[in-house]
């Protein structure tokens, strides 16, 4: 197992931090072997409104989110997979040989990290997640136009990650499925880009909608959590 693996599994753990305080599924035992649960969402369907409608959110969680538990739990049905953590599944597969393995086991881990990671009101960061954005990027302001920046130039579909690399906090681009775990990084935050993310509520708004994201809904305090972790 790499050596950052336990950082990444405290990562995901902490993610779900909020899930665990409502007394729900605990995300840990959840994503720590087949069959995999969906875990539940940290609000209502309608608690992100406007940005996120409850339409959105009863098709993505609903159907797009479910549909890749689903998958993968038929997937690693008695494969050797089926004794993996979700997050052994996501790094041991990435460029293996059958693509749909760590297709659905990251887009799994990613929706439920990206649920984890808002919260109606979004908030202002603190702490140590305060300090490291004064310190790599100057200010708040500009360090959420990088972000929405980033999020928009990702052609296609895919998710705009900030990571923690090497003590610095950066943007981490990741088309479809793609997660830093799988490239030995940390992920701290997410931004959905696929257009089932936006599309009933936007449309091709894409900017649009990353914006409202990044200044109404991102949990700053998750965030935080997550790099203190
Ligand atoms: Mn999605």
């Amino acid at each position: 197992m790499p050596a950052l693996s336990r950082r990444h599994f405290v990562a995901l753990a902490s993610a779900g931090s909020a899930v665990a305080a409502s007394g729900l599924i605990l995300p840990r035992r959840a994503l720590a072997a087949a069959p995999f649960l969906q875990p539940p969402l940290p609000f209502a369907d309608n608690a992100l409104a406007p940005v996120i409608s409850a339409q959105t959110i009863q098709f993505h969680y609903g159907k797009h989110h479910a549909g890749y538990f689903t998958q993968l739990n038929q997937l690693v049905a008695n494969t050797p997979w089926a004794t993996a953590t979700l997050e052994e599944i996501i790094v041991k597969s990435a460029g293996g040989e059958d693509p749909r393995i760590f297709n659905n086991a990251a887009q799994a881990a990613n929706h439920s990290f990206y649920w984890d990671g808002l919260k109606p009101g979004g908030g202002q960061p603190s702490g140590v997640l305060a300090e490291a954005i004064e310190r790599d990027f100057g200010d708040f302001a500009k360090f959420k136009d990088g972000f929405v920046s980033h999020a928009v130039g990702l052609f296609g579909s895919g998710w705009a990650w900030l990571i923690e690399d090497g003590g610095k906090l950066a943007f981490f681009d990741a088309g479809n499925a793609g997660t830093p775990l799988a490239h030995g990084k940390r992920p701290l935050a997410v931004v959905d880009v696929w257009e089932h993310a936006y599309y009933l509520d936007y449309q091709n708004r894409r900017a649009d909608h990353v914006r409202a994201v990044v200044d109404q809904l991102i949990n700053w305090d998750v965030v935080r959590d997550r790099l203190s972790a």
